[in-house]
């Protein structure tokens, strides 16, 4: 009789397996370069910050109990190449700077690597007529991960999904010295739910024109696929799991879990993910702090360690 299990809020307490709190949490920052400060229109109820608006909310978010921020830096300017990454007084090595001098180690600084962060086409990886160069992107992502690690992050999370980033990366930290430094790979499925964030990091009003990203995401639809490209970057030495979008994503997240038990993995609630809850509360569908700890906590049970959420901030409140 599971009844006599739900007789107080004690005992279910009690019997829980596991229980969310902030420390599960790590919460997605955009700062722009220009330093202008104002919400994110793909992505309502976020803001772009300036660098000083970064400690700010990073302090909040210390204060909070979340132990680490996702950096993503918005440029002025962008290069064909993406080489305006390699500069060592760059603008995401200014950021790292600044964040690790005010919180030491007090919050993990990750690092999203990327090559769409850079390039003026916006695109994940380099191609030439249409086919992934995964050597070339690799060796950039690797360099890039010694310029954000030399400035103070902490993890480095590579985003292109080619094939040998994690190779790349950890031989490239390493020679560098910087071999504290964790390998946190990303592994994204085909979706939707990714065009919020892609218009709040896209400099034109028309990212991505003309790009098949689904190159360097895997299809929705096929989990051996999924599960090859996660056995590749863990025998590659990644040092955690990122899985994204969560919601969609679900049976992977178990799937990563049971193939990977050692390997801390965490989901990303994706922008699409957050402008549903947001966009369904608003219009009176549902009451959105249910809907939010209801899916967020379906992501902790399906085997996250810890949920990279835009709604970071509002779930650690609600924890308290
Ligand atoms: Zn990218």
């Amino acid at each position: 009789m599971t009844t006599r299990l739900k007789k107080s809020k004690a005992m279910i307490r009690l019997v829980r397996p596991m229980e969310l709190t902030p420390e599960d949490l790590i919460y997605p920052i955009f700062v722009r370069e220009d330093g202008k400060s104002f919400e994110i229109p793909s992505i309502r109820g976020q803001k772009y910050l300036s660098l000083d608006d970064a400690v700010d909310k990073c302090q909040d978010t210390a204060e909070l109990g979340i132990p680490a921020v996702m950096v993503f830096g918005v440029l002025k300017e962008k290069d064909a190449d993406g080489s305006i990454a390699l500069r060592k007084e760059g603008f995401h090595a200014k950021v790292f700077k600044k964040l690790k001098r005010k919180f030491g180690d007090d919050l993990v600084l990750i690092s999203n690597v990327c090559l769409c962060d850079y390039t003026t086409d916006e695109f994940c990886v380099y191609a030439e007529k249409g086919r992934v160069l995964n050597e070339k992107t690799a060796d950039m992502l690797g360099k890039i991960a010694v310029v954000h690690a030399e400035a103070g992050a902490d993890v480095v999370a590579p985003a292109a999904m080619c094939d040998g980033q994690v190779r790349h990366m950890r031989q490239a930290l390493d020679a560098a010295g910087f071999d504290d430094v964790a390998v946190m790979s990303y592994f994204k499925t085909d979706s939707c739910l990714f065009q919020p964030f892609f218009e709040a990091m896209a400099l034109s009003k028309t990212p991505r024109r003309g790009i098949d990203s689904s190159k360097f995401r895997t299809d929705i639809i096929n989990e051996k696929v999924f599960m090859q490209k996660v056995n590749l970057d863990i025998s590659e030495g990644a040092d955690m799991v990122i899985v994204k979008p969560a919601l969609t994503n679900l049976d992977h997240i178990l799937r990563v879990k049971q193939k990977h038990s050692t390997v801390p993995i965490a989901a990303y609630q994706v922008s699409g993910e957050y402008a549903m809850i947001k966009a369904s509360s608003e219009a009176g569908y549902f009451n959105k702090d249910v809907l939010l700890m209801e899916t967020i906590n379906s992501i902790k049970r399906a085997g996250a360690d810890m949920i990279i959420t835009y709604h970071a901030h509002e779930i650690a409140k609600l924890l308290k």
